[in-house]
């Protein structure tokens, strides 16, 4: 079975060195003839040289031939252990990492003999993007380094591998205090999360990992592996440099997951996603200049499905791209349908920038609308402007040279720095509702806070939208922190177009709102499973 790794070429070299050790042996054959002084004076000699030349020849060859393929397996077998290591980072490999593993277990993790074992998987976002950018060359590079870590760090107390892409796993022995393996893995996420230097350049990447504990039942390391990734993509969702802990519950997130995946493709065809309109209003004037546009989904058979749950899945999934063309496609519609003075904000997933086309076929989607470009927002977080920087630029002044507006949404939670902003001349800055929400008469640092936001923003010549505005007192402290435009409860929910258009022509504010989005849905959970 392990001689099919041979490769082709090796076995070509076999059959040559049989060919010609056999005939070495027939040369030997005719010196050793010609040292006994033999002459070839009959048919008879002729024939008995010939069958004395043929069986030293077939002799030598199956010997050698004996060699090579009883030989053969001490081959296969270094082809094995070859297949055993990540030739990259020379860790081990997936394959070598589940043959070590019975061993490591059944010797307790080493000398020390602790009673629990881990398996924790670790990965960084960006080995592809990396790729892209600085070449496989420079990637591998970069994974050598993080190698050469995880080796030093995790030493001979435990199992360091490389099992695909940027994905690293170790497995370790702790004892029964958590505090042991949150210590050990804060460690290994800390160590890699260092700076690396790769040629000229510093390169910082980020990391998450999910840790899934092997239990005494031994299940197989593919099962325990899922769980430790299922972990990390758990943690991944939370944000950057986080880890979890496996949960059985994850599984059924995970089934949730699919099922929206599987669901949202359809959801387009079947037209059960629409838009909503929320209002952004003056925060003197108490008039609507504005509406954001958030995306509703309808499931037929679940009813309502909420952005934060569907949209980062469609993101990973790649459907945010025809998601984002219909976002972006009706609101141009729907901006004809509203009184000329009103601008229209929109979400646009920074993997809608992963598109080399997505500048110019907004721009075709305004000329063909007839939409009037200023009157178009669009709202991106701080997220997009920590990854390729002179990309985002470039594309970020392209949709300011079509004349559209720019906003940076939940401003605050990100990492976004004043000279970044400044030059990217954004013209709105959106408070995040968490800033908002601590705005309280005894909280005076909030207020403050959000007064230095206003500052920096009149310094940038960009207004400020606070968000998810639901009281009174609220709105008081940004008035006087020096607010101008505010969105929130408050002031109305998101709303279809129809109960908007309907108040702009002079109608009571409709009933018609969202209603408070579900959570995890339990129909959708059964149909999952
Ligand atoms: P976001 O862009 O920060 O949108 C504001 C969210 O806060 C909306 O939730 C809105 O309904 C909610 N909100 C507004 N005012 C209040 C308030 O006073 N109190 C409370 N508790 N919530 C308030 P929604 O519609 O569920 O959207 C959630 C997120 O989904 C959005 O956050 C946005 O990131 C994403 N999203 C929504 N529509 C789109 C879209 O068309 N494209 C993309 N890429 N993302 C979208
Ligand atoms: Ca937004
Ligand atoms: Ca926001």
């Amino acid at each position: 079975m392990t001689r099919s790794i041979v490769p082709r070429q090796t076995r070509i070299f076999r059959a040559l060195t049989i060919f010609s050790s056999g005939m070495g042996a027939a040369m030997l054959a005719l010196w050793a003839l010609d040292m006994a002084g033999m002459t070839l004076s009959s048919y008879r000699d002729a024939a008995t040289f010939g069958a004395i030349v043929l069986g030293l020849a077939s002799l030598a060859g199956a010997g050698t031939a004996h060699a090579y393929f009883a030989g053969g397996d001490d081959t296969s077998q270094s082809y094995e252990a070859l297949l055993n290591v990540d030739p990259v980072t020379d860790l081990l490999s997936r394959k070598g990492l589940a043959e070590e593993l019975d061993g490591y277990l059944e010797q307790g993790g080493g000398p020390s003999r602790m009673n629990r074992f881990f398996l924790i998987s670790l990965d960084f976002d960006s080995l592809r993007e990396f790729n892209e950018t600085h070449g496989m060359e420079t990637g591998d590079s970069l994974l050598r380094v993080f190698g050469d870590r995880l080796r030093r760090v995790v030493g001979d107390t435990g199992l360091a591998a490389r099992t695909s892409g940027g994905e690293f796993v170790i497995v370790l022995a702790a004892n029964h205090d958590d505090r042991e393996l949150r210590a050990a893995t804060e460690a290994l996420l800390g160590v890699l999360s260092l700076p690396v230097r790769v040629g000229n350049a510093s390169h910082s990447v980020f990391w998450n990992a999910g840790v899934a504990e092997i239990h005494k039942n031994r299940p197989p390391m593919e099962r325990i592996l899922r769980h430790a990734n299922l972990a990390r993509s758990t943690s991944r969702a939370t944000g950057r440099g986080t880890w979890s802990i496996y949960h059985p519950e994850m599984t059924q997130v995970a089934a949730y997951r699919h099922w929206i995946e599987a669901e949202l493709g359809g959801a387009m065809q079947r037209n059960e996603l629409m838009l909503h309109y929320q209002p952004k209003v003056h925060a003197v004037t108490g008039e609507t200049v504005g509406y954001e546009a958030l995306l509703r989904w309808n499931h037929h058979q679940n009813g309502a499905i909420p952005p934060s749950e569907f949209i980062p899945i469609a993101e990973q999934c790649g459907l945010i791209q025809q998601i984002g063309d219909f976002v972006l496609h009706q609101v141009c519609e729907d901006l004809d349908e509203l009184p000329d003075h009103v601008t229209v904000s929109a979400n646009v997933s920074p993997a809608q920038f992963n598109r080399d086309d997505f500048v110019s076929n907004l721009g075709r989607l305004i000329n063909g609308t007839e939409t009037r470009p200023d009157r178009l927002e669009i709202e991106v977080t701080e997220t997009l402007l920590i990854r390729n920087h002179s990309e985002i630029r470039r594309l970020l002044g392209q949709l300011r040279d079509l004349g559209i507006q720019l906003a940076i949404d939940d401003f605050g939670t990100g990492y976004s720095n004043l000279s970044t902003l400044t030059e990217l001349r954004f013209n709105t800055l959106k408070i995040d509702k968490s800033f908002v929400d601590r705005l309280t008469e005894k909280d005076p640092g909030a207020s403050t806070m959000v007064a230095s936001i206003v500052g920096m923003a009149r310094s940038m010549g960009a207004s400020v939208v606070a968000e998810g505005v639901e009281t009174e007192e609220q709105a008081m402290l940004l008035r006087a922190a020096g607010c101008t435009i505010m969105q929130g409860y408050l002031f109305g929910k998101p709303q279809p177009l129809s109960a908007i258009k309907h108040q702009h022509r002079g109608g009571e504010p409709a009933v018609v709102a969202d209603a408070p989005p579900p959570t995890l849905q339990p129909q959708a959970l059964a149909a999952a499973s």
